[in-house]
């Protein structure tokens, strides 16, 4: 399933809350000063893509207001079917869903020779092309190679989008041909009006927005993911509701065929436990915790931080151990027993 779009509630002005670097690339817009490559960094989900485009629609609108959302060239670009909008993707060729015969992972040289092609070739409205490369971490050091020359002799009227989660990857000398853009988390604030415009409100946007590390793409797509609720609620119920000792071997047995999906059940009870230290340290909204099990919702407003720090210690020592020759039921066994010895004080 294609993830929720947060283009929808996040539009090119938003990103000034981003900082000088995106305030002033919304400005050379405006002026038409901008460069002709831009690498745009930052974590998963915190709108790489969405600026990208918002920049491309900019570019290629053909309203009064640019961008205005609406036209259809504004319309192309969020499909991604503009024919000047380039889209570099690893497995596929340009701007489409046909893959490529090698290079799955990757983004291979022939895809840049393809792209290169594309962009000497005269934009079909006249205007300008954009080029938005995602993953650019991707490609091999010969695709590299190969963009450099493009980037070193830009045609005319062609602007590249190069958007990766670790810069660090490329070469030197590509990233010294790009103007670097860093986004950066979104305040909680932000997370939460775009999810309350995208329908979601209470405790699970809430919660989705704590768990998102400021990442809209991320809130967005957990808040719309019924079945990651459904597994958070049982997680809870088992790894906080322990009702006795003896329930511990069966609750561990329940999971002992889950080892695959363990770093996200260990990530899912951190995320709870985070949830609540933020809380009783004042820093988060009782809100969040307003469905957790009465023993640690007293937990958190009367615990000590040692109670938290405890539960996150064995959760780290789970991960560790899960590594290791330990078998996977007596790592959850020793962790429900770290939890419950917890519990007990409350
Ligand atoms: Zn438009």
């Amino acid at each position: 399933m294609e993830k929720i779009e947060p283009s929808r509630g996040v539009e090119l002005r938003d990103f000034i809350a981003q900082g000088t670097a995106c305030e002033g690339l919304i400005k050379t817009l405006e002026d038409g000063h901008f460069v002709h490559a831009y690498l745009i960094t930052g974590q998963d989900g915190v709108g790489k893509k969405t600026l990208a485009r918002e920049v491309a629609k900019y570019l290629l609108c053909t309203g009064e207001q640019k961008p205005c959302g609406t036209c259809a060239a504004c319309q192309q670009v969020q499909q991604g079917t503009h024919p000047d909008l380039l889209t570099v993707r690893a497995g596929f060729h340009i701007s489409s869903d046909q893959a490529t015969e090698t290079g799955k992972n990757f983004i291979i040289v022939d895809t840049i020779r393809e792209l290169v092609a594309k962009v000497n070739e005269h934009a079909y409205e006249g205007g300008y092309r954009i080029v938005i490369m995602e993953h650019a971490e991707k490609m091999n050091p010969s695709a590299q190679n190969a963009l450099l020359k493009t980037l070193e002799e830009p045609p005319e009227n062609v602007l590249f989008l190069l958007l990766t989660d670790t810069p660090g990857s490329l070469l030197p000398t590509i990233v010294s041909r790009c103007r670097q853009i860093a986004l950066h988390p979104w305040p909680d604030s932000t997370v939460k009006q775009v999810l309350a415009e995208h329908g979601y409100v209470g405790i699970r946007a809430a919660q989705a927005v704590q768990a998102s590390g400021g990442s809209i793409g991320k809130a967005l797509e957990m808040a719309g993911d019924d079945a990651y609720w459904e597994n958070r609620r049982k997680v809870m119920k088992q790894f906080l509701d322990i009702p006795d000792y003896s329930s511990v071997y069966s609750i561990a047995n329940e999971w002992k065929e889950a080892k695959d999906q363990g770093m996200e059940l260990l990530d899912d009870l951190e995320d709870m436990v985070r949830t609540m230290l933020l809380c009783h340290l004042g820093r988060a909204d009782m809100e969040l915790v307003s469905d957790f099990p009465a023993a640690f919702q007293k937990m958190t407003r009367e615990g000590s931080n040692d109670s938290f720090l405890h539960i996150l210690d064995s959760i780290h020592d789970a991960r560790r151990k899960r590594l290791s020759q330990v078998t996977w039921p007596a790592v959850l066994e020793r962790l429900l027993l770290d939890i419950m010895e917890e519990k007990k004080k409350w």
